[in-house]
Order: C-alpha cells, then sequence, then structure tokens
C-alpha cells in the first residue's frame, strides 16, 4: 500500500523485500546491491510501516539533500541535520521529531558522533539506523572516511536499535570488514546481482583522447554525459574545449567555488546541461537517472571506483554506455602517485601501516589495469572480480561480446615472439622494458643491459607500446606469462608459456577494430512500443518545469515512468494509477498536465483531424 501511495511502484525489486523484513524484524543486516538497485527503498519503507523513527548515515550533504527533497515531494515525512543548516531550520527539524512527526532522519557521521546529539537522539527511541555507503568503513573498499569508523559505538549506544548497512561496491574482503566494524549480529547478509545488463562496456586504446571523448558525446547528442578526468585541470581545459564545438558541457571539481559548483549541478539536474566534465568529485550526489553515457578520459585506480562511477549511467533501467580510454601512461601516473613519500612524515609507528595500504592500493590498480588490457567480456569480468559467477557466454553489452574486438593474425606466433624476448631477457625484466625490446627503442636502460643486441630487439618494431603492452597483459590474463608480484614486478615464463615456445599450444590474442559499429544511444528493447515524439515532448515539458521549479528531473518523474507513459498514452488522470513511478501525489500534483500533453500529441499513424 505504503509502495503504491508515496512511490507508486507496483512491485518490489530482488532483494529489497528481504531487506525490509530483516529491518521490521530487527535483525541486523548487510544489503549489498548495485547502484540503482533500490537500496533506499530498503530503508524508507520500514519506519513508515511501523511509525517508528530511524536515523540514515549518509556521507555527503547533498547526497542527503536531494533525497529529502526527493521524499518531502511524495509527502513522505522526512528531515535532514547537517552543518549547513541554520540554527532556525535546525531547531524546526528538532521540534518536528520530539513531536515524532518525522519517519526518517539523515545525518553525516560527524553529527551524529557529537556527544550532545548521541544524547538528544537517545532520548528519541531510535528504532533502527541505516548505514548508506558503508564501504566507506573498509580500508580495503575504494572510498574510506575515517569518520566512519567511529559508527563502530552506535552498538553500545543504541543496544536496541537494529542496524543495517548498504553499500554498491564491496568485494568479499570489504563485506567481512563492514560486519566485524559495526559489530553486527548474526547478520543477514544479502547480495544482489552486481551485473548491470543495462549498461554497455567499452574500453579503447587512448590515442587522440578529446577527439575520443567528442566522437562517444555525439554518440548520445542532447542527452545526460558525464566524462571523468584525473586532473582538474584536465577537466576545464576539456570543457572549454567541448564547448567552443557547442556541446553544452561544463567543468566541475573540488576546486571550484562552491557557488559555481552548485550551479553546474543543478544545471544538470534541470537537464539545460548535458555534459559534465569531473574529476571524481562529482557524483555521490547526482541523482539524475538518465546518465546515458558515462565516459572515462583516465583509467580509474580501482574497479570499485569504475563499477562506482559507471553506476551513474542508465539508473533509470534504459540502455546506456560506459566507455574507458586506456593506456599504460595511466597506469604509471597512478602508481607515480601512489609511490610518492607522504608529504608529511608520517606519525612515528604508522610507517608499516602506510606501506600496507600502499600495497593495497598497487594492487586494486592492478586488477583495474588487468580490466582493461583483457579480451574477456566486461560484463563477466566486473561481476567475477566481485565474487559472482557470470554465466551467458554473450553478453551483447560489451565491446568484446559485440564484436568491436578482432583476433589479431597469428596469436600463437606473436605470443611465442613475446615469450622468447621474455626469455632473451632473463626473466629479470618488467613489461615495459620487454616492450621496448620487441619494439626496438633506444633508453638507456635497454643499451646498458646490452639488449640491443638481442636477437629479439626490433623483432615487431611495427607494433605500438600501447597495443603490445595490451597484448603482453593478455598473455598474463591468460596464465600463459607470470608476472610477479611485489614492487618491481618482472615477467617470467611458467609451464603453459613453456608449451606456447614448443608450439604445443595455440594462442588467442585480441585488439580492437578500427571502427565502432553505430548502435543507437537509447536501447532498442527497453523503447520498444514508446512513441518516441511524444517521450521527447514529455521531456521538454519536464524540463520546463523543473526550470520554472528550480527542482531536479527526477522530482518530478524519471525517464522510466515517461517512457510508460508514452507507451501507454493514458487518457484520463484516473488512468495514471499503475504508471510505475506515479504515486497519489504525483498523479494529482502532474497528472492533468500530463494528460494534456498526451492528448496534444497526435499518435504516429494516425493524422491530425486539423490538417
Ligand atoms: P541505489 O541507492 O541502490 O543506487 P535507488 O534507491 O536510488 O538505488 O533506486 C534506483 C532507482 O530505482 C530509483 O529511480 C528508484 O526510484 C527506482 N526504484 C527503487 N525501487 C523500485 C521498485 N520497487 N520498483 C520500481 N522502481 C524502483
Ligand atoms: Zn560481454
Amino acid at each position: 500500500m505504503a509502495l503504491r501511495r508515496y512511490w507508486g511502484y507496483e512491485s518490489l525489486k530482488s532483494l529489497q523485500a528481504e531487506a525490509i523484513a530483516c529491518a521490521m524484524a530487527q535483525c541486523d543486516s548487510l544489503t549489498v546491491l548495485p547502484t540503482g538497485g533500490g537500496k533506499s527503498l530498503c530503508y524508507q519503507v520500514p519506519p513508515l510501516l511501523d511509525g517508528s523513527l530511524d536515523v540514515v548515515v549518509s556521507p555527503l550533504i547533498s547526497l542527503m539533500k536531494d533525497q529529502v527533497d526527493g521524499l518531502r515531494e511524495s509527502g513522505y515525512p522526512a528531515a535532514a541535520l547537517h552543518s549547513g543548516m541554520t540554527a532556525a531550520e535546525r531547531r524546526i527539524v528538532e521540534t518536528a521529531l520530539r513531536a515524532a512527526e518525522i519517519r526518517l532522519l539523515f545525518v553525516s557521521p560527524e553529527r551524529l558522533m557529537m556527544e550532545d546529539f548521541l544524547g538528544d537522539l537517545k532520548q528519541l527511541a531510535v528504532r533502527r539506523f541505516a548505514i548508506d555507503e558503508a564501504h566507506c568503513i573498509s580500508q580495503w573498499g575504494h572510498d574510506f572516511r575515517p569518520e566512519y569508523r567511529q559508527l563502530a559505538v552506535l552498538r553500545q549506544h543504541f543496544p536496541s536499535a537494529s542496524l543495517h548497512a548498504y553499500t554498491a561496491t564491496a568485494t568479499p574482503r570489504v563485506r567481512e570488514d563492514i560486519v566485524e566494524q559495526l559489530q553486527l549480529k548474526d547478520a543477514a547478509l544479502l547480495v544482489g546481482c552486481f551485473d548491470r545488463a543495462n549498461l554497455i562496456y567499452r574500453v579503447l586504446p587512448k590515442t587522440d583522447v578529446r577527439e575520443q571523448t567528442a566522437q562517444a558525446i555525439a554518440r548520445h547528442a542532447g542527452e545526460a554525459v558525464i566524462a571523468y578526468c584525473l586532473s582538474r585541470k584536465d577537466t576545464e581545459t576539456l570543457a572549454a574545449w567541448l564547448k567552443a564545438r557547442g556541446v553544452r558541457a561544463a567543468a566541475y571539481h573540488a576546486g571550484m567555488e562552491p557557488e559555481d559548483r552548485h550551479r553546474t549541478q543543478e544545471a544538470f539536474a534541470d537537464e539545460s546541461l548535458d555534459v559534465v566534465v569531473a574529476t571524481v568529485a562529482f557524483g555521490m550526489g547526482i541523482d539524475r537517472s538518465n546518465v546515458r553515457c558515462v565516459i572515462h578520459t583516465s583509467l580509474p585506480k580501482t574497479i570499485e571506483h569504475y563499477q562506482q562511477e559507471t553506476g551513474r549511467a542508465g539508473r533509470d533501467g534504459l540502455e546506456a554506455e560506459c566507455v574507458l580510454f586506456y593506456s599504460a601512461a595511466d597506469v604509471m601516473r597512478w602508481k607515480g602517485i601512489m609511490n610518492k613519500p607522504p608529504a608529511e612524515a608520517p606519525e612515528p609507528g604508522t610507517e608499516a601501516d602506510l606501506e600496507a595500504a600502499r600495497k593495497i592500493q598497487l594492487e586494486l590498480l592492478r586488477g583495474m589495469q588487468r580490466y582493461c588490457t583483457s579480451a574477456r567480456c566486461r560484463h563477466k569480468a566486473l561481476s567475477e572480480y566481485f565474487g559472482q559467477a557470470y554465466d551467458r557466454a554473450d553478453c551483447g553489452a560489451c565491446d568484446v561480446c559485440l564484436d568491436e574486438v578482432e583476433e589479431v593474425g597469428d596469436g600463437t606466433v606473436l605470443a611465442q615472439k613475446i615469450l622468447s624476448c621474455v626469455a632473451r631477457v632473463g626473466q629479470r625484466f618488467g613489461v615495459g622494458h620487454v616492450v621496448n625490446v620487441l619494439l626496438g627503442a633506444d633508453t638507456e636502460t635497454l643499451r646498458r643491459a646490452g639488449h640491443d643486441g638481442l636477437s629479439t630487439y626490433g623483432l615487431l618494431k611495427d607494433s605500438t607500446a600501447s597495443a603490445l603492452t595490451a597484448l603482453v597483459y593478455q598473455l598474463v590474463d591468460q596464465g600463459l606469462l607470470t608476472r610477479t608480484e611485489g614492487d618491481r614486478p618482472v615477467l617470467k615464463l611458467n609451464e603453459a608459456s613453456a608449451a606456447v615456445l614448443r608450439g604445443g599450444r595455440a594462442v588467442r590474442l585480441f585488439q580492437p577494430k578500427e571502427r565502432l559499429r553505430k548502435r543507437t544511444a537509447r536501447g532498442e528493447k527497453s523503447m520498444e512500443g514508446v512513441d518516441m515524439e511524444l517521450f521527447d515532448t514529455l521531456r521538454r515539458w519536464r524540463q520546463e518545469e523543473c526550470q520554472r521549479l528550480g527542482i531536479p528531473a527526477y522530482v518530478i518523474f524519471h525517464d522510466t515512468t515517461l517512457a510508460e507513459l508514452a507507451r501507454a498514452r493514458p487518457g484520463r488522470v484516473e488512468d495514471l494509477v499503475g504508471i510505475p513511478g506515479i504515486g497519489e501525489h504525483k498523479q494529482a500534483r502532474w497528472g492533468e498536465a500530463v494528460c494534456a500533453i498526451i492528448a496534444a500529441c497526435v499518435p504516429p499513424g494516425r493524422v491530425s483531424p486539423s490538417r
């Protein structure tokens, strides 16, 4: 009932029922659902059902603000308390809390742990805590936040409340860490499917990244795109370049004035801006569900980051593209950053911790690199990274399965050339050096080692460093070559290498094709039966409303709701019941406007009576 009334949903998504049942039974839980899996609903429903006060711990103010605005727009009694509020605003919330008018209170971990605040909260009989973005508690996660560590004392302060952790990205190791740190008791572990079937993944060798980015954006003209860059300066130059080419683009990074950042966010939310060129600082607070493309102009430092950043594409479930431009130089760039000694001398006794943290970072980076350089189904690789089997042989939604990657001429001969070069350099050198020898490069190390005299020197001189590096990593990934662990990894031959060298084993290697097969930006399957002209008209109406009212688009309707409206073409306001995303509240508020637009837009194939 509540589902329909507040959200207009007909049914629960996978694992939502289980998570809500845990919360209702006050049994601790850890729910791991991919971005877009619907985690928020799991903690929004229980306090409504039993009239309790629940607390949501959320890391970013912008994130909680958007959620609270969205909820209140649907008539749901939610509030937030954070440092960005005036004393007067805070008092209003506190009064409402004491009057038991609030079901869900959003707070930041810092605020929650303030002593006065904890004291006040204890008076209010909180029934449950939902810890959003719970991976922030783990050093093995990609987004460790020390303030999350303090949440470990919640258990002692609120012995009768149950704890429910939520995250989108958690390798098995991070999961264990969350359970331990939060001291979850007999926690139910609910792990959803990580695969985002509606995302198309592509990894392309980075050549001219600006041009490549512009091409990707052109595949999604007029739609929402996020392009991630490594540095602040990169975001600004790329955004300026795109603007000069007529793209509605803007830069976004943490070094900008808060007002400027805010303006960019708002413009993106109300759809007056198409492309945001950003550092990873942009994202957590973004709730534009119709992002159709996420571009990585450089390598993310972990697969967790990648999963989270690409997770912002296609949250409405419709098709979206994620394209990453890979270069081995970016790997070096990251290593340089990770190996740099800290600016301040570490506190005594913490050197070992720093060293351990650095090892973890390098290991995670290696995982990211492996993902890029192997020619395996991307959906499969990502699922397996998060500990889940992926059974489909052809995902139909990645560069590998879409056949955009081609097999190189004679993989076996090429592999033999690479492997014999590893043997020639005495199995004592890393990837970069072996590639240099094969290319016939002229480097100091190479000359000093006398490797310019080897028979394999210049053996593959027609290739390029990035292409060869990719091939070497494919061999490593296929287990045909070993790359040692440690700070100075070297390439070594193993039993499988010997078999390849003897000619006893065939090898297949891959490279990207010259040209991408063009695909329509909007999912063909998911948009079946949708009157596209009506859909676009509804989107324009929504954009006008957003700008008029100064609210983000999703607060009115998601694209999926608009698509359904353009498919079903309901004639009367009463007929809107049952369209996903339209609850009583939204029906009353927008129903007439929507029906008027539908009535005015002539269906395809029917001639307008006035003509
Ligand atoms: P997460 O926090 O897991 O990334 P959200 O809670 O933001 O995901 O939900 C993702 C999207 O799914 C939102 O657009 C939300 O409105 C929608 N959604 C959530 N639950 C349901 C449901 N039961 N039926 C239909 N849509 C849902
Ligand atoms: Zn695939």
